[in-house]
C-alpha cells in the first residue's frame, strides 16, 4: 500500500540517555537553551479526525491506541513535573490528542496546580469545552488554547472529519471566558486551499472579544498529513492580507521565547499572533520539553525518538536518578529541526503530534 499506512509504534523508538562524562556543567542545552515549558500529552485519543493532524486513512477504527496501563498515571504525571520543576520549568501545558477526553483530569490539574510558580494551561479542540470549563477553572486551570480552524460550519465539519459543528466550540470559547479562564487563546491552522479563506472572518470576528487568534503555518510533523510546502500559506501573508483591512503594528513579545509573533490592531481593539514555525524558524529560543502520553521524553516536537522516563520511575528510580537523566538529556540537547528542514526531512518518520501532543 501507499507509504501513509504507518504503524505509528514503530516511530516511538526510545534512545538511551546520554553520557554524563561529555557534557558542561550548568542547565542549558548545547545551543545555550534553558529548559522553561513542559508540555504533556494525557491521552493519544481524540474526537476528531482533523484532515492535517489525525487522518482517518491512518487513524481508523482498527488503530492501535495506547492501552491504559501503558499510561502514565495522574500520580507520575505530578511527580514528573515536580521534578521538572526543579530544573526551572515556568509553564506546564496539558495537551493530547483530546486532553479532556482523559477521564478525571480535573483531579490532576488539582494535582499540578499545587506545584508552586507554575502556569497551567490547556491546548483542547473546544468540543466538551462548554460542558467542563467551570470545573477546570475550579480545579485550578490558568488559561486555555482552544483549536479553530473555520467559521463557516461547512468546512469546519470538513477540516475536524467528523462532522462537529461549529457552533459547540464557540459555546465552549463563550463558556471558558465565562469562566475566566483568559485571555483565550484560539489558534487556527492554515491549510493552503482548504481554509484560507477562513482568515479574515476570524480576525473580524474575534477583534475586539479579548481573545487572541494565533495563525498557524501547516507543519509536516509527523509522519501521516502528507504535508508538502505548497500547502502552507507564510505568515507574513497572513499578516499583510488581515493587515490590508484593519491595519496592524508589530508588538514586542510577552517574555523571552514566545512562540507567536504579536500583532496590534492599530485602533486598538487587540491582538493577534503568527506562528511561523515553516518560514521563521523559532529554534533558536525553545525552551520546550515534551512528555509523551506513555512517559516518553522529546526535546523537539520533530523528534524521531524520544527518552523512556516511565521505566524508570516503574523501576523504582528516586527522584535524584530521574532529576539527573532529565539534566543529562537537557544539556545533550541539539534539536532545531526548523531550521534544517527540507524536502527530504519533511518525509522522515517523526513522532505523530497526537503523541507527541501539540
Ligand atoms: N486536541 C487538542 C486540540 O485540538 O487543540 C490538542 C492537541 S492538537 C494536536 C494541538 C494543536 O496542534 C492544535 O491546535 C492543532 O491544530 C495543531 N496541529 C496539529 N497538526 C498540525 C500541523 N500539521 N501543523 C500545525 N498545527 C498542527
Amino acid at each position: 500500500m501507499t507509504e501513509r499506512i504507518i504503524r505509528i509504534s514503530d516511530a516511538r523508538r526510545s534512545k538511551p540517555l546520554p553520557d554524563s562524562g561529555s557534557l558542561d556543567a550548568g542547565r542549558l542545552d548545547t545551543l545555550g537553551r534553558a529548559l522553561r515549558d513542559l508540555r504533556i500529552s494525557v491521552t493519544d485519543r481524540c474526537n476528531f479526525r482533523c484532515v492535517y493532524c489525525m487522518p482517518k486513512d491512518v487513524f481508523g477504527p482498527d488503530y492501535a491506541f495506547l492501552p491504559r496501563n501503558e499510561l502514565l498515571s495522574f500520580e507520575e504525571i505530578e511527580r514528573l513535573a515536580r521534578v521538572f520543576r526543579g530544573h526551572g520549568i515556568e509553564k506546564i501545558r496539558l495537551t493530547g490528542g483530546e486532553p479532556l477526553l482523559r477521564r478525571n483530569l480535573e483531579r490532576l490539574i488539582a494535582m499540578l496546580a499545587a506545584i508552586d510558580g507554575v502556569e497551567l494551561t490547556l491546548t483542547t479542540n473546544g468540543s466538551l469545552l462548554a460542558r467542563k470549563a467551570r470545573a477546570l477553572k475550579a480545579a485550578g486551570l490558568h488559561r486555555v488554547t482552544v483549536s479553530l480552524d473555520s467559521l463557516d460550519d461547512r468546512v469546519f465539519r470538513a477540516m475536524n472529519d467528523a462532522d462537529f459543528p461549529l457552533a459547540d466550540v464557540l459555546a465552549g470559547i463563550d463558556a471558558a471566558a465565562d469562566a475566566g479562564l483568559a485571555p483565550v487563546k484560539i489558534n487556527m491552522v492554515v491549510k493552503r486551499g482548504v481554509n484560507e479563506d477562513s482568515i479574515l472572518p476570524m480576525a473580524r470576528r474575534f477583534r475586539g472579544s479579548g481573545h487572541v487568534v494565533r495563525f498557524i503555518e501547516f507543519m509536516d510533523v509527523g509522519a501521516t498529513n502528507g504535508w508538502r510546502m505548497d500547502d502552507v500559506v507564510p505568515s507574513a501573508e497572513i499578516v499583510r492580507r488581515i493587515g490590508a483591512e484593519m491595519p496592524l503594528e508589530p508588538l514586542d513579545p510577552n517574555y523571552a521565547g514566545e512562540v507567536a509573533e504579536r500583532w496590534r490592531y492599530a485602533d486598538g481593539s487587540g491582538e493577534i499572533g503568527v506562528i511561523s514555525s515553516v518560514t521563521q524558524a523559532f529554534c533558536r529560543t525553545c525552551t520546550r520539553a515534551r512528555l509523551s502520553t506513555e512517559g516518553m521524553l522529546y526535546t523537539c516536537l520533530f523528534a524521531t525518538a524520544g527518552y523512556d522516563l516511565r521505566s524508570m520511575l516503574r523501576s523504582g528510580a528516586p527522584d535524584e536518578a530521574v532529576s539527573s537523566a532529565i539534566s543529562r538529556i537537557w544539556r545533550a540537547r541539539g534539536d532545531r529541526y526548523s531550521e534544517i528542514r527540507t524536502a527530504d526531512t519533511a518525509k522522515s518518520r517523526k513522532i505523530e503530534m497526537s503523541y507527541i501532543g501539540g
